[in-house]
């Protein structure tokens, strides 16, 4: 089994400031869960928790997590556009930095929302100084996703490293069966399986309310009453399902960046 990196997608997704803040105590539980697993990871972060929540993005990085930047805000590329975009990651960046104390060379967007539409963003990074970028779910999918775009690592024209999520094949779609609510609800011989088959350069992803089932249940009007449903499925199980995959894995997004060289295949936007 190749070595898993483990993400974590550090955000207030409540809908607005009446629902209980849960998250950081969530975080801190989880934090505490990975040490004695031996696990140490990449913690992408959002520019406004890192105003509101600086002590806790400090005990990330304390515990020896990379920490990287997840938007300013967890608003979708395309809708934030190339101006406000650069103004807003620069100024998280520093911030970001200012607060662990050491510089931020990773990207993840908001929903892998990094998509044609949104192109403009990998040389606004490389310009913020940026040295990658797991921004791409290279599949079509049902929020975003960039079919047609590589699979495996590769830079964009400015230089910018880009690790795609990993996604594998169940039936006639691929997924990305290791983060999320793809690896809350599927059944646990299909991650198993995922976990096993997974390429040299794979990492998962969650987020603080993946591991806290006792979060009040709300409706979320872009997904429906089911889709709602959903996003409080498998909760419980989800620190379990991470553990096994992760364990004793202390390789961060940085290492594996590192190890992947110079000489990686440079992906034309135009060839899609
Ligand atoms: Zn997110």
């Amino acid at each position: 089994m190749s070595a898993v990196v483990f993400t974590l997608d550090l955000e207030d997704h409540r809908p607005d400031d009446s629902a209980e803040l849960r998250f950081p105590a969530v975080t801190d539980a989880l934090l505490d869960d990975l040490e004695k697993a031996g696990v140490i990871g990449t913690v992408f972060v959002v520019g406004e928790v890192v105003r509101d929540q600086p002590d806790l993005v400090a005990r990330v990085a304390a515990r020896g997590h990379e920490l990287g930047l997840h938007g300013a805000t967890h608003t979708p590329l395309p809708d934030v556009g190339p101006d406000t975009f650069r103004t807003a990651t620069a100024e998280a960046m520093d911030r970001l930095a200012q607060v662990i104390q050491a510089p931020v060379a990773g990207f993840r967007a908001p929903i892998f929302s990094l998509v044609p539409d949104s192109a403009w963003a990998p040389e606004i990074l490389t310009d913020l100084g940026f040295t990658y970028s797991s921004s791409v779910l290279p599949a079509r999918n049902p929020l975003y996703g960039w079919p047609g775009a590589p699979t495996e690592p590769f830079r964009w024209p400015s230089g910018l490293v880009e690790i795609p999520s990993p996604i594998f094949g169940v039936g006639p779609a691929n997924v990305p069966l290791l983060g999320g609510v793809y690896l809350r609800v599927a059944p646990m011989p299909l991650i198993r399986w995922a976990a096993k088959k997974a390429p040299d350069h794979a990492w998962l992803y969650s987020h603080p309310y993946d591991f806290d089932p006792g979060e009040e249940r709300w409706l979320l009007p872009e997904v429906g009453r089911l889709g709602s449903r959903v996003m409080w499925w498998g909760r419980k199980g989800m620190k379990d399902r991470v553990v096994s995959i992760v364990k004793d894995t202390d390789r961060r997004m940085i290492d594996l960046v590192s190890a992947l060289g110079d000489d990686l295949p440079v992906f034309e936007m135009a060839a899609t």
